[in-house]
């Protein structure tokens, strides 16, 4: 016979002493750690959005709006209808609110007209946290990722898709300005509102197709500018024009946001995020590391990221700023046997199969740079000479200053079906100003050390990701827009941090549960004096 749990209380039973909330929440509970640390926080300045006094109720504190949030976020709730349901229902969210139920229209108001306030309390939070934990923050891990776009896949337009749409919309329009006319004159009021209305939904369609439009042509001149004339129209997702349309980690393709993070390499707490502007990561390196100069006043000794990282002018201003980057650049085969190649000398035969290659032709790095004489010089031992100079724009707008080398006619060369492309008849190399910073990040990652180093990429960042998408269930944002997204993701980034800090349990955390526990005390204070006060109105009352 299997005997089963007894159930400790009826759901019926009338309970004559109800014990309070504090009680039935654990005494090291993660919600107390939360309630204790923002309890710290100065919040005068989220404080001057409100008025000093005035008609209705009165507002709920920032501290709990923000304790809510940020905790809803942590248990997986980012929704606001489901954090009004957890402020009514869980207990967790009744003890940090002090049973107060809040509404989801005021949790959407609160995070709209705070907005940019979040982005410093993450600093705070962070700066708490690097002092609890003595962070030395010398390696930071930077990757990106992709989260879906508050927008259908389907109502994405190109321009030229646009126009077309904005030019049946000016004959809609058109006839129900007419019909409106017509209504009001001749005096029909129930016909003229409705036609009002349909006006409304038309203007207010046509301004979200001319915002789209606007993108999608911005977005067709740069990729026309990468691409020639032969570039196909950008597809831009209307109801979101600032998401791009872009493949899914999961596969498929979506209008996408690519959220950036850098996590500090030793407790793995994100210590600065952004969302990139353009769809491209290749940008993000030098804000990120200024981010996190600006939380611990110095840069950190390291950068690890990933390929597709790292562009020659952020190498550049990092190298200055002595910051050691970290990043594969390029898949190319390493020989440590391969003679360097001399020139008027030949590679042995037997070196060739192990050349690097790099889409099917000899990469660059079988190659030697000759500084001093500014030359090339091939595995076969031809010099290859400057040849021209271009200036041009990248993709981000900087400034390329690239140097073609070129040698003579290559001839029967036997490595010339490996080297050559089909129609040249000799081999070009491009160099530019920032190719020396390149070579330094090659060389750092040759060694054993930088391997080991790089080793400790994947585990960090990609664990964040998988907290934030399996664990919060961060896989949409919420509100639309480059700005809304952005604040969102710092809420987002926020509450990684403090899920993983109110895991931590050791002294230092020991300190902030005395706090807890402080601030327990000052709510009973708080809680008798309030008993005490109405207890006084009462015999006043009865002795009147
Ligand atoms: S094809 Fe020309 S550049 Fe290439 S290895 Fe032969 S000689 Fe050198």
């Amino acid at each position: 016979m299997r005997t089963w749990s007894e159930a400790p209380i009826s759901r019926h039973q009338v309970e004559m002493i109800s014990p309070c909330l504090d009680e039935r929440i654990g005494r090291h509970a993660g919600v107390r750690f939360l309630d204790a640390l923002l309890a710290q926080v100065d919040w005068s300045d989220w404080e001057q959005a409100y008025p000093a006094s005035g008609p209705g109720r009165p507002p709920h504190h920032p501290r709990l709006m923000c304790a809510a949030i940020l905790y809803g976020l942590v248990r997986g709730m980012h929704s606001t209808r489901m954090l009004e349901y957890a402020t009514e229902y869980n207990m967790d969210f009744q003890w940090l609110l002090d049973g107060r139920v809040i509404d989801h229209s005021t949790f959407a108001k609160f995070r709209t007209v705070h907005g940019e306030r979040i982005k410093d309390l993450f600093k705070t939070i962070n700066r708490k946290a690097a002092d609890l934990k003595k962070l030395s923050l010398e390696e930071i891990i930077i990757d990106g990722t992709r989260i879906r776009a508050d927008s259908d896949r389907h109502g994405s337009r190109t321009a030229q898709a646009l126009q077309k749409r904005l030019d049946a919309l000016d004959e809609k329009l058109a006839k129900a300005l007419e019909e409106l006319e017509k209504a009001q004159e001749e005096g029909e009021e129930e016909t003229a509102r409705k036609n009002e209305r349909v006006k409304a939904a038309l203007e207010a369609q046509k301004q979200r197709d001319e915002k789209a439009m606007e993108v999608a042509k911005a977005r067709d001149e740069v990729k026309k500018a990468k691409e020639g004339k032969k570039a196909h129209g950008v597809r831009v997702p209307v109801t979101d024009p600032d998401a791009h349309l872009l493949e899914n980690k999961e596969g498929g393709y979506a209008p996408n946001y690519t959220p950036v993070i850098a996590v500090e390499g030793e407790l793995g707490l994100i210590v600065a995020e952004q969302i990139t502007e353009q769809n491209s990561e290749s940008d993000c390196l030098v804000p990120l590391v200024e981010k996190t100069e600006e939380l611990c006043g110095h840069a950190p000794d390291r950068v690890l990221a990933d390929e597709g990282f790292g562009a020659g002018y952020e190498l550049e201003e990092l190298g200055e700023k002595g910051v050691a980057v970290f990043t594969p650049m390029g898949k190319v085969s390493r020989d440590e046997s391969r003679p360097v190649p001399s020139a008027g000398g030949v590679l042995p035969p037997e070196h060739w199969e192990a050349l690097p290659l790099r889409g099917g032709r000899l990469d660059k790095s079988a190659f030697r740079y000759d500084a001093g004489e500014d030359v090339y010089v091939c595995p076969m031992g031809q010099i290859l000479r400057p040849l021209r100079k271009q200036t041009r724009k990248n993709g981000t707008g900087k400034t390329v200053e690239l140097m073609e080398y070129s040698g003579a006619p290559c001839g029967d060369c036997p490595l010339a079906s490996r080297c050559l492309s089909k129609t040249a008849k000799a081999r070009t190399i491009s160099r530019d100003q920032h190719e020396v910073r390149r070579e330094e990040v090659r060389e750092r990652m040759a060694t054993e050390e930088g391997q080991e180093i790089y080793s400790h990429r994947a585990p960090w960042v990609e664990g964040a990701f998988g907290t934030i998408k399996a664990g919060m269930k961060i896989r949409r944002f919420q509100r639309r827009g480059l700005q809304k997204v952005r604040q969102d993701w710092t809420w987002i980034c926020l509450a990684f941090n403090l899920r993983k800090m109110m895991g931590w349990k050791d002294e230092n955390t020991q300190k902030m549960m005395k706090y807890c526990i402080q601030s327990c005390i000052q709510r009973l204070r708080w809680a008798l004096s309030r008993f005490l006060s109405m207890q006084n109105q009462w015999l006043t009352k009865v002795s009147a």
